[in-house]
């Protein structure tokens, strides 16, 4: 077996809003990376106004952890207002980086706001260390975030070589074009993907014709979206090549999602530094039951064993065939004499079901709802509605913010 002293790589999270961010970095993310409402892509996820900045900051020192903000829009001479006072304002709530594409906004980065770290974004596309060393010597750049395309050999030769460090991807959702560089969206809704506003017109469903005959089924349509990244078996091999930073994709994805996905990635990777080396196929297979319980989509594990990409694209309707766990609500309160928690619910449940709690610490306890009552101290039978406050008694302590979720 394999062992060896590896740096611990910075866990980075993604999160659309406060809420999700805070979550993240409760859950063990090193790092939080966020869009602001200007310069950012992902313009509807539903951006940090200058106030949750602040409070974000705050709370990250709280915990050790970096905030990141994406500046990275291919800008247009129009959208370039008011950038040096934005940049120096993310300075002074102590952000730790702003994540580029455009090579105007870095070079204004560290002229406007020299203590922020200057990260290369995904959208430069950057797959080999030529690139990195001419990134570093014209724009001192801090980081390089790799694009997804690399394969594990491009990602080895690029950390050793690259003269910086790197961050790479090991979740989430992937561009069938080449990381954003398509403009599928702008013809199709006239959104443009590079400011923001992908419509993700790939993972639609298209009537396919060759000439006046149609190829396609009423039920069975064809897309072109991607499968989504899952790196877990590629957690060891990256850590070995010395990757900086390991990021997962999603904005737009909800508190649940990152809550789950944030911990499998949290507790394997801690569990592998442990060790020094990589895990049995017991662990791994546990920790991939695990990754299951989220939201994905139909997954892969990327260009980093498949350069080819093979297998890389779902040309029938994406039916989230991995999902396997309902997201039933966060608790608000505990009360430790009663042993009862106050949850805010999310999605239907009932008497004699069974769940079990997510929390930070990584523990899953299964328990039964035995009972519930209603926010007027009812007894029911069923919770139905969404964001109400209901009373169930919890097998153990638990915390604000602890998640329950229902196997299906
Ligand atoms: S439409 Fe699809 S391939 Fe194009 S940028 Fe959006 S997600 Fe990527």
């Amino acid at each position: 077996m394999k062992t060896k002293q590896l740096n611990k790589p910075e866990l980075l999270a993604p999160a659309g809003d406060l809420a999700r961010a805070k979550t993240a970095i409760r859950y063990g993310a090193d790092a939080v990376y966020i869009g602001g409402r200007s310069f950012s892509l992902r313009s509807r996820a539903s951006n940090f106004t200058y106030d949750d900045i602040r409070e974000i900051c705050a709370f990250a020192r709280e915990y050790g952890a970096h905030v990141h903000v994406t500046v990275n829009i291919i800008p247009h001479d129009e959208d370039l207002d008011g950038l040096a006072e934005y940049l120096r304002f993310l300075q002074e709530c102590g952000v730790h980086a702003v994540i580029c594409a455009s090579p105007y906004i870095m070079n204004c980065a560290k002229k406007y706001a020299p203590h922020l770290e200057v990260h290369c974004s995904t959208q430069l596309s950057v797959t080999n260390s030529s690139a990195v060393r001419f990134l570093k010597r014209h724009l001192d750049i801090d980081r390089v975030v790799l694009a997804r395309e690399c394969t594990m050999e491009d990602v080895r030769r690029i950390t050793a070589e690259g003269g910086v460090p790197s961050e790479a991807f090991i979740h989430g959702g992937m561009c069938v074009n080449y990381s954003g560089r398509c403009t599928l969206s702008n013809r199709m809704t006239l959104r443009d993907a590079n400011r923001g506003g992908c419509a993700q017109s790939c993972r639609w469903q298209y009537h396919l014709y060759q000439g006046k005959t149609e190829l396609t089924k009423q039920d069975d349509l064809f897309t072109m979206g991607s499968r989504d990244l899952m790196c877990l078996d590629h957690l060891y091999d990256l850590m070995e090549a010395g990757v900086a930073s390991f990021k997962i994709e999603g904005r737009m994805k909800t508190e649940f999602y990152i809550a789950s996905v944030v911990s499998v990635y949290r507790r394997c990777i801690d569990e592998i530094l442990l060790k020094g080396g990589p895990l049995d196929a017991d662990r791994m297979r546990m920790y991939r039951e695990e990754m299951r319980k989220s939201e994905n989509r139909d997954i892969w594990t990327g260009f980093y064993d498949n350069p080819d990409a093979q297998d890389s694209i779902i040309y029938h309707p994406n039916t989230n065939v991995d999902v396997n766990h309902d997201f039933l609500g966060t608790v608000l309160s505990y009360d430790k004499t009663a042993e009862t928690a106050v949850i805010q619910t999310r999605n239907p449940f009932a008497k004699g079901e069974r769940a079990e709690i997510l929390s930070p610490s990584g523990t899953y306890e299964p328990f039964v709802f035995e009972w519930m009552k209603n926010d007027k101290g009812e007894y029911m039978e069923i919770s139905r509605h969404p964001m109400a406050e209901v009373t169930i008694p919890v097998p153990s302590a638990v915390k604000a913010g602890d998640m329950i979720r229902r196997s299906r």
